[in-house]
């Protein structure tokens, strides 16, 4: 979780000119880079040689200083990629800049900066975790700023806020697998449906690009086709928008712990599905883990990712490995005899990962218990009663999800 925070600077006189005199060297630097179209760090010891006042500055700033340029320019030759009108960078004055990792400290009421020296800061309130970078900001209102980046433990997290709810019943943990028949399927039993309406807009999209393609290249019938492809595929991000937006805030608002798989590596373990339709749902999931991570983060509950090879596999029952095909919807283990909806598994089995990565052994639906009361995996596993009705999950559609 990263933390952004800023905080008043008083430097006095003597300060306030080394700032200025290195923001100057910074743009020095900038605009050194930008004309001779060189931007890797390895010219920083060469230009020092030739500039030896350039040393005045923190030379982790002064990379920074070099990676902005890059970046920049990376987006402005993207930009062009894609066939958009782009000037020239522009040398422009500088008025902030960025320590990273290392070159400052701050200690009481003190911003120690390296090459600066002690600047009074004002910590209006306490910085959470480890700072990563610190950025000197001056405003036209002649006011100085340290805006503080740091970032803070998910774990550490998990643990400070198991101490704020120490009443076992109130925590409540869940596995989610998003999938292609389905939009989703919790350990709860809960199937939410693709969106119809998206499906139907989709639809529509596609009609309209068919179209498109048939028009004559430049003419004034193709120009007016493109608008309308625009604006169905508009209506189509809306809607799919909305939907993410509904079925991430049913999950926060009922839930403590949310698990889901590390999509990155879903990807690599290979679905059928292929194509057009394979890049539609990865957006989808994409944006969902977002949402759901940032509305948990607001909401002071937690998100995690687990590694998904072999959620599908793995009976969520007794835990022995019960290789299926794509085709096979149903889960038959011939271990433990327990039978139940593929989806249904894999969920369970995401739910189990994600207590043990935030350390709490867990029986899903009926609170948690604390580490020296239940201990492995398999007596959690095998306390659950009901997993041998494959009609316990229960299928909804996202407009009527409960608040
Ligand atoms: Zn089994």
């Amino acid at each position: 979780m990263i933390e952004v925070t800023r905080f008043r600077l008083y430097p006095n006189k003597e300060a306030e000119d080394k700032l200025f005199s290195n923001f100057k060297i910074c743009s020095f630097v900038y605009n050194w880079c930008l004309e001779h179209n060189i931007w890797n760090d390895s010219v920083l010891p060469q230009l020092k040689e030739v500039y030896p006042d350039i040393k005045e500055v923190h030379s982790i700033v002064l990379q920074n200083v070099i990676h902005q340029v890059r970046d920049n320019i990376k987006v402005l030759s993207a930009l062009k990629k894609k066939g958009k009108k782009v000037g020239r960078l522009r040398h422009k004055p500088r008025h902030s800049m960025i320590y990273e990792q290392t070159g400052f400290k701050i200690d009481g009421n003190l911003l120690r900066l390296s090459r600066i020296g002690a600047i009074p800061i004002v910590i209006s309130r306490p910085i959470k975790g480890e700072i990563k970078q610190i950025i000197i900001k001056h405003t036209k209102t002649n006011n100085w700023f340290a805006v503080v980046v740091s970032r803070t433990n998910e774990i550490d997290d998990w643990f400070a806020f198991r101490k704020t709810y120490r009443k076992p019943v109130s925590f409540k943990a869940i596995g989610i697998d998003l999938n292609v028949s389905n939009f989703s399927t919790d350990s709860d039993g809960l199937v939410i449906e693709h969106p119809r309406n998206v499906r139907k807009a989709e639809k529509k999209l596609r009609r309209q690009q068919k179209k498109l393609s048939r028009k004559t290249r430049g003419s004034h019938n193709r120009n007016k086709q493109r608008r309308i492809v625009a604006k169905v595929h508009e209506k189509v991000e809306n809607r799919r928008n909305d939907f993410l937006h509904k079925v991430s805030r049913y999950y926060v608002n009922n839930y403590d712990l949310i698990s889901l798989e590390d999509l990155n590596i879903k990807g690599l373990i290979g679905m059928s599905n292929s194509g057009m339709a394979k890049a539609i749902h990865d957006a989808s999931w994409g944006k969902f883990d977002n949402y759901v991570q940032y509305k948990a983060e607001n909401a002071g509950k937690l998100a995690v990712f687990v590694i998904a090879k072999g959620t599908t596999i793995d009976c969520s029952a007794c835990g022995k490995a019960v290789p299926k095909e794509l085709s096979e919807r149903t889960h038959r283990c011939p271990y433990c005899g327990s039978v139940m909806p593929r989806d249904y598994n894999s969920s369970r089995n995401i739910n189990f990962r994600g207590l043990q990565m935030v350390g709490v052994w867990a029986q899903p639906n009926h609170g948690f218990f604390d580490n020296e009361k239940l201990n492995t995996l398999a007596e959690i596993r095998t306390s659950i009663l009901d997993i041998n009705n494959p009609e316990q999950v229960f299928v909804v559609e996202a407009k009527n999800l409960p608040p």
